[in-house]
């Protein structure tokens, strides 16, 4: 960890001293956009749909890599550790802050080993089943779960994934100990649900609204306070009387601690210049994908939602103990 610190605090030295020079020719080659999870999934569209509109803004292109494993870690781990010259970027969402409290040896601190350059997107989550279930309300769900719950299975993309994290919620504020299974990644889960393999699974609607309008998997509900124009037949968790059940994914947008101010600054022009492009919002708004308010399309703003949301989310992780798993 030591070495680690040092080779970084020696690398960001070169950067400054190359200083003004180096923002002023940054980017003159192609930037690498880790994506820490499968390919297919969520975070990976979106990676590659802001990817696109940013590589027009920077004159380079922004490649999505896909880093993924350990609910994102991994993928973040790479950004830590890599050059803090703008080239290496990550792309991550809430398990920024749902992680340190689920993998205690967590190799870096979400607050001090990146500069954020901004948020990116909101997004709710949907609670879809596999297209054979005889289900049509929410008290039919809970009485088929409550009755089959030695049988019945909710898929996930890892501990740590927007969807784990879902499906615990769900067991917590339901009393119903689901089993739960792990896939590597959402495509390859969504895949399993469509084939009859798994019941239920939570997931972001950039990966379900696609699915639940061509009835290839029944969406439940969706966790966002009012309904979806893209979903408006499924219903809120407050309409079905499922009160706490806030879940929003939000992503953002992160670059290796100590890359100069400058190159933050270029990059968090391209990623608001990609949040305003009529493309981008054509296809976000296909999947009721979300590009946040202007004022947080901000270092700060970014850095203050891990901040509050490490704090939100710690209690409830401790609290849903044996459910974690
Ligand atoms: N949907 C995944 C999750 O559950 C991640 C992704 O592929 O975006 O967090």
């Amino acid at each position: 960890m030591m070495k680690r610190l040092f080779a970084a605090v020696a690398v960001a030295g070169m950067v400054i001293a190359a200083g003004g020079a180096a923002a002023q020719t940054y980017p003159n080659r192609p930037i690498t956009m880790v994506v820490p999870f499968r390919a297919g999934g969520p975070t990976d569209t979106i990676g590659r749909t802001i990817s696109e509109a940013m590589s027009r803004n920077l004159g380079q292109q922004v490649q999505v890599q896909i880093v993924d494993g350990a609910g994102g870690t991994l993928g973040a781990q790479r950004v830590a550790e890599a050059a803090p010259d703008g080239y290496t970027i990550l792309l991550y969402h809430v398990g920024m802050a749902t992680t340190p409290t689920l993998y205690p040896n967590l190799a870096y601190d979400p607050l001090t080993d990146f500069a954020e350059i901004g948020l990116v997107t909101n997004v709710a989550m949907t609670l879809v089943g596999r297209q054979r279930l005889p289900i049509a309300t929410w008290d039919q769900l809970i009485q088929y779960m409550t009755t089959r719950l030695d049988r019945v299975t909710m898929a996930h993309a890892g501990i740590g994934s927007a969807s784990h994290l879902c499906a615990m919620l769900f067991s917590q504020l339901t009393g119903l100990d689901i089993t739960t299974v792990p896939f590597v990644g959402t495509a390859e889960a969504m895949l399993d649900l469509q084939a009859d393999f798994v019941d239920f699974m939570c997931d972001q609607t950039t990966s379900t609204v696609a699915a639940i309008q061509n009835g290839q998997v029944n969406g439940y509900v969706v966790t966002s306070p009012v309904r979806l124009e893209q979903i408006a037949e499924v219903p809120t968790f407050q309409e079905v009387g499922l009160d706490g059940f806030e879940l929003n994914v939000w992503h953002g947008l992160w670059a290796p601690a100590g890359t100069p101010p400058e190159v933050i600054a270029r990059l968090n022009e391209a990623l608001r210049a990609a949040l305003t492009d009529p493309q981008v919002l054509r296809t976000f708004a296909l999947f009721a994908t979300f590009p946040v308010p202007l004022e947080d399309q901000t270092p700060e703003a970014l850095h203050a939602k891990v901040a509050s949301e490490i704090e939100h989310w710690r209690p409830m992780i401790e609290a849903a103990g044996e459910f974690v798993r």
